[in-house]
């Protein structure tokens, strides 16, 4: 697997254009984008990493105390910005039915970019997807979101023999949960297994030069977040 993307301009330029103009020629050509405009999407978001990751945390606090403003979320809302989406925010999580990303953050169109699978496990696509929200598209901040009572985990953990391709998921969880093998009717080492995927996943992505690259010139920030099915709290796993 090759992370590396040609970039088209200098880290310079990088640094004088900000995120959204990097590769943007050679990606668009690649995804078939029509950005003419490369300098009005390095303004994407005005939001710094800091602040991108505030108000995920305070959407989700909407969303638990019962206080979501429900905004964006009109058809009006969609047409707005029908031609062009600047999240300020990705995620990276599992599938699973209950992670239901725009509510639990108090979010509407256009605001989250989401990348999701069984497991939140970060192979290839899943990390040329990232790459293209915070690099072309702005986005300020990654947060990797394992959540309660994982599926994929517990699978992961009871190392049963499974059908079809199932098995290549449970391959990218299994390093990382090696140490609570077996544990899977016992909820809090699923939670901590859980915490031990989404760290092994982070560090997965932080290896790609191109994110590792916005981190340093402070464009990005890469954070864990846990969902909790019975409080709705997202809290911070520490990396
Ligand atoms: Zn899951």
């Amino acid at each position: 697997m090759t992370n590396n993307i040609e970039l088209p301009v200098s880290r310079r330029k990088m640094m004088q254009f900000g995120a959204g103009f990097i590769g943007t020629a050679t990606l668009a050509s690649v995804l078939g984008l029509d950005l003419k405009q490369p300098q009005s999407a390095a303004a994407k978001t005005e939001l710094t990493p800091d602040q991108a990751l505030e108000e995920l945390l305070a959407g989700n606090q909407r969303f638990v105390q019962g206080k979501t403003t429900s905004k964006h979320e009109s058809l009006k809302d969609l047409q707005a910005i029908s031609e062009e989406q600047k999240p300020f925010a990705s995620v990276l999580c599992c599938a699973d039915s209950r992670s239901s990303l725009e509510t639990a953050f108090d979010q509407g169109f256009g605001n989250l970019f989401v990348v999701r699978d069984a497991g939140n496990v970060a192979t290839a696509e899943q990390l040329g997807s990232l790459e293209f929200g915070s690099l072309v598209l702005g986005s300020k901040v990654i947060m990797v979101m394992g959540h309660y009572s994982c599926g994929a985990i517990k699978a992961a953990l009871a190392g049963d023999k499974v059908p079809g391709s199932i098995q290549s998921v449970l391959t990218q969880i299994e390093p990382a949960v090696k140490d609570f093998k077996g544990q899977q009717e016992d909820k809090e080492a699923v939670k901590k297994a859980t915490e031990a995927n989404v760290i092994y996943q982070i560090n997965k992505i932080k290896k790609s030069p191109v994110l590792a690259e916005l981190v340093a010139a402070k464009q990005l920030k890469i954070v864990g977040g846990y969902f909790d099915f019975e409080t709705g709290a997202i809290t911070l796993v520490e990396a």
